[in-house]
């Protein structure tokens, strides 16, 4: 940490912000400059807490060098974490692919689907039982019912699960059916749910909130290996700006930045990240071409009909084109599909 001080502060302040960091237990080292002192903090292994220090007076700024995260840093582990899902391997060289529909609706449209990103070439399923609507008006999905519709997904066709948990209260039920259970972006700060996904035995699937800094992305992965689960898959979903028309911009530059500081897989969502579906193969591609480690696609087979998402859902015609693009993409990447 740095601590950069006001050009008119004193000899007096300067000390008593040295003093304060001695009774930190730390140790300060006053550096001065032609313009400012500049005091030099060392001797912390994490992320020191210091608003106070902020306050004081003659103090400008407060300059952090260490990251705010540990578990999920690649100070920590500094190669890639790899995991496998039930025979599907998450991260390293593979490119994970999961795709369904935004909701699980009936049981017909479920399985129609499944059967096309099976075919297709898709081990991971998604589908949501339990739907985070910013309408409470608009369709919230099935429930436990379609849990259910899920679990017969497997079974026919061999497909791993990823579905949404949005609460404490249903996570323990959304992990029994899951093989993955989804965070969605809305609750990515909603941390007593992070700590229950941390006390489950089953990988999470993180998405970015739509407001979150990366760091705060991170810092939320951070609970859940805080409390002792290690298989977390980041998803970067796309965050607000004024630049497009659902709000949302997939930020690709995420991916080597996330991978530059942390170990965690990720993965990108380009049909949330763009609302719209003619966006989704196109932003799809560049995403491998990034670095990501897989992708979170909405596929329905009559997206005018779908009770939520249908503006970004790509046909299973697209997505079939689509998944031939991705294994011909991997394989010139060195990665499989
Ligand atoms: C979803 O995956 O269907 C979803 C609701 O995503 P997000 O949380 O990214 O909006
Ligand atoms: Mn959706």
């Amino acid at each position: 940490m740095l601590i950069v001080m006001e050009a008119r502060a004193g000899d007096e302040a300067v000390r008593r912000v040295c003093d304060e960091i001695t009774q930190m237990g730390l140790t300060a080292h006053a550096i001065p400059g032609s313009q400012r002192m500049v005091i030099a903090v060392t001797g912390n292994k994490y992320r020191v807490d210091c608003d106070h220090v902020r306050t004081m007076p003659g103090v400008s700024d407060v300059v952090h060098v260490t990251h705010p995260y540990k578990l999920v840093s690649r100070e920590e582990q500094a190669e890639d974490s790899v995991f496998d899902v039930g025979g599907v391997t998450i991260g390293g060289q593979s490119f994970a692919v999961m795709a369904g529909p935004c909701s699980v609706e009936n049981r017909d449209q479920t399985m129609r689907i499944a059967k096309s990103v099976s075919e297709a070439g898709a081990r991971i399923f998604r589908g949501g039982a339990f739907k985070p609507r910013t309408s409470p008006y608009s369709f919230q999905g099935l429930g436990e019912e379609g849990l259910k519709i899920l679990a017969e997904v497997r079974e026919a066709f061999g497909l791993l699960i990823v579905t949404e948990a949005m609460d404490t209260e249903t996570i323990g039920l959304v992990a029994e059916y899951a093989d993955i259970v989804q965070i969605g972006a809305r609750n990515m700060q909603n941390y007593s749910l992070l700590r229950k996904a941390g006390r489950l035995n089953k990988p999470i699937l993180l998405k970015r909130g739509m407001w979150a800094t990366i760091d705060e992305f991170l810092m939320s992965a951070e609970y859940v290996l805080a409390e002792g689960n290690r298989r977390v898959i980041l998803c970067e979903r796309g965050i607000r700006t004024s630049a497009n028309d659902n709000g949302h911009v997939l930020d690709l530059g995420s991916v080597p930045h996330i991978k530059r500081v942390s170990h965690l897989p990720i993965i990108c969502d380009p049909s949330h990240g763009t609302g719209q579906k003619y966006k989704v193969p196109p932003l799809a591609r560049a995403a491998l071409a990034v670095g990501a480690d897989g992708l979170l696609i909405e596929v329905h087979h009559a997206p005018m009909e779908a009770l939520s998402d249908g503006p970004q859902a790509i046909t299973p015609t697209d997505f079939d084109t689509l998944m031939n693009d991705m294994r011909n993409m991997a394989a010139l990447l060195h990665r499989t599909c």
